[in-house]
């Protein structure tokens, strides 16, 4: 049995905002958000950390980056940068284990850096 909490997001077990979603990867907002629109992009296979994430994965991850900053950035007004952000293991303050990219919006110099 997998109990990994963003499995269970894919599958739409759990609920979630969806930004961005194709066949490898799933983008949503995250619900303790550190700024307006943080998004998280997963890939669609359970994979604990991005060492352990095939590369094809971590390519399509890293595509669709891109292309959630671009639709934020015609979603949400104010937006003039992104912090990328991916904690791997606890030490790191990684809480989920299921790899993660943050993408967080800068609207000023001094908000939010996880
Ligand atoms: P980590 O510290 O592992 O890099 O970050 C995990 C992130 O997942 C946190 O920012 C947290 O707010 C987010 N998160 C945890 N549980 C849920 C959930 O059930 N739904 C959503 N949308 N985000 C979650
Ligand atoms: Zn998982």
């Amino acid at each position: 049995m997998n109990d990994c909490l963003f499995c269970k997001i894919i599958k739409q077990e759990i609920p979630s905002y969806k930004i961005f979603e194709n066949d490898y990867i799933y983008a949503f907002l995250d619900i303790n958000p550190v700024s307006d629109g943080h998004t998280l992009v997963i890939p669609k296979v359970h994979a604990e950390n991005l060492s352990t994430t095939p590369d094809l994965y971590l390519s399509e991850v890293n595509k669709a980056k891109k292309i959630v900053a671009q639709i934020l950035q015609e979603k949400i007004e104010g937006i003039k940068g992104f912090n990328y952000i991916s904690n791997q293991e606890a030490i790191a303050k990684q809480v989920v284990f299921h790899y993660h990219e943050h993408i967080l919006p800068k609207f000023k110099e001094d908000e939010g850096f996880l």
